[in-house]
């Protein structure tokens, strides 16, 4: 059974199933411990492929716009990224690599790898393991990580080449809000308790 100390006096209490909508609050002080919030599973599988549909559309259209000498081109977010490797632009290629491709992807796919089976009732492999990973990514998920990522590609990119501002810019902005959701619906005790006792 799951351990949690209360956040206002450390007192540890071993937590229950509980059904939906109830409220676990501290033996000692009274603040709440736990609260069931009701369909987890459904709300973070359907902001989860929300999110999905969005970074296909993100990847799809117009992203960025290079410069070379005489023209400027518009390209999506993934020939973009190998352009600007290919322009001697790296660290710029990595940045945004990781922060508008790889990490979101990363979060879309623990997400359904976690979620769907837990919504089917299915024990599937790993699937403790993929939470963890992705609990820990989690912190490198939110929305100030992005926007940064954003800030250092818009600033280093002003050089070599332009956001566009377009469908795919509105598409990504809305993932970020949609994986902040799905992260926010997320019952985490109830998740360990159906994946299973031995962590
Ligand atoms: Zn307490």
């Amino acid at each position: 059974m799951e351990q949690r100390a209360c956040r206002e006096c450390d007192l540890i209490h071993e937590i229950p199933r509980l059904a939906v909508g109830a409220t676990l609050r501290c033996r000692r002080c009274g603040a709440v411990l736990y609260r069931v919030r009701p369909n987890s599973i459904d709300r973070t599988l359907a902001w989860t492929f929300t999110g999905l549909i969005l970074f296909g559309l993100a990847l799809s259209f117009p992203f960025l716009a290079l410069k070379t000498d005489v023209v400027s081109q518009q390209t999506s977010l993934l020939t973009g990224v190998s352009k600007l490797y290919a322009q001697q632009e790296g660290f710029l290629a990595l940045v945004v690599l990781l922060t508008c491709v790889l990490i979101p992807l990363l979060q879309l796919f623990c997400l359904l790898y976690v979620f769907i089976p837990l919504k089917l009732n299915l024990r599937i492999r790993h699937a403790r393991h993929v939470f963890r990973l992705f609990l820990q990514v989690k912190p490198w998920g939110m929305i100030e990580i992005y926007l940064l990522g954003i800030l250092v590609a818009v600033v280093k990119l002003a050089k070599t080449a332009t956001i566009v501002p377009g469908l795919a810019v509105l598409a990504f902005g809305l993932l970020v809000f949609s994986l902040t959701f799905a992260i926010s619906s997320i019952d985490d005790h109830r998740v360990w308790d159906q994946l299973g006792d031995d962590r």
